[in-house]
């Protein structure tokens, strides 16, 4: 390989961040310097560039960089031929058929013959024929959910999260057409040092984000106690359990799911627990 390993991350955006954030906690040091638009990672010799999201599934694809973080949404919309190294569990959304809530389409086959707006005309289009039905598709940028009330289409494809943004433009949701987060890819058929590259950061982002749920629970129980203390760990691997310099005591050691923690920490101090430490996962690999 004659030039250092590119990774592409969303320049802006709601992607942005939390891919910058990652990036950091995996190792890559990113330094936003001024408006520079790449940076290096002294570590791996990898070259980071910021590009725009719905620009980073050609770029991977055409192998212009090596890697990238991007939404899965517009990998499927650009037909990006590029792997799926790791689902990456932020920027997570549905693109979905949303129709005027007080209307009379009830079920996608009701918009045969009719028109939705979307930012992803070839997901939308694809989608439709798939199901046996003939939607033209209008394509439109941003504020897809004003299209309806502007009787410029019955319907729209288009992402959501929360679903508030298409309440209050007084749509509901009738068909999901995907499931989408932020995903890092690499650019197909990867060979060498590339590949490697790719791989070893594949395994340590992947141990970032299965980290993020998780936390180290460390606590010390009294003989007397430990069946029952170790009986109230959820049933991940058998915890880890030391014997402590002064008799009578057992360390134990266990990884938790995170949001398991408020609801385990009374019923172990009442079952004899003490000295309880929940701590942050950096990086884990089941
Ligand atoms: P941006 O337009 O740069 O803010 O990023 C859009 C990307 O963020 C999309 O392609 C999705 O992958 C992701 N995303 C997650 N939730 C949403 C949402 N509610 N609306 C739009 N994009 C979303």
């Amino acid at each position: 390989m004659t030039r250092p390993f590119r990774l592409a991350l969303p320049s802006k955006g709601r992607l942005h961040a939390p891919a910058l954030e990652l990036a950091r906690a995996a190792g890559v040091e990113v330094d936003l310097n001024g408006r520079a638009l790449h940076a290096h990672c002294s570590r791996w010799d990898i070259e980071v560039l910021f590009a725009r999201a719905d620009d980073i599934p050609a770029w991977t694809a055409d192998g212009a960089v090596d890697a990238a973080v991007a939404g899965r949404d517009l990998i499927v919309e650009a037909a990006a031929e590029v792997d799926e190294l790791v689902p990456l569990g932020f920027g997570r959304c549905a693109l979905e058929v949303a129709v005027p809530a007080g209307g009379t389409i009830a079920e996608v086959g009701a918009l045969d013959g009719g028109r939705v707006a979307t930012a992803h005309p070839r997901t939308a289009a694809a989608f439709f024929a798939s199901q046996g039905l003939t939607v033209d598709t209008v394509p439109i940028r941003g504020s897809v959910e004003l299209a309806p009330r502007l009787d410029a289409a019955d319907g729209i494809v288009d992402l959501v999260s929360s679903g508030d943004t298409l309440r209050q433009n007084g749509l509901r949701p009738i068909a999901t057409v995907l499931e989408s987060e932020a995903v890092l890819v690499a650019r197909s058929g990867l060979g060498g040092r590339a590949q490697a590259v790719a791989g070893e950061l594949a395994t340590v982002i992947e141990s970032v984000v299965a980290a993020r749920d998780k936390r180290y629970l460390m606590l010390n129980a009294p003989d007397e106690s430990l069946d029952d203390v170790i009986a109230l760990l959820p049933g991940m691997d058998s915890p880890t359990v030391l014997p402590l310099a002064r008799g009578g005591l057992h360390a134990v050691h266990a990884d938790v799911d995170a949001e398991a923690v408020a609801d385990l920490l009374a019923p172990l101090r009442a079952a004899g627990a003490r000295s309880l430490l929940v701590l942050p996962i950096q990086n884990l690999i089941p």
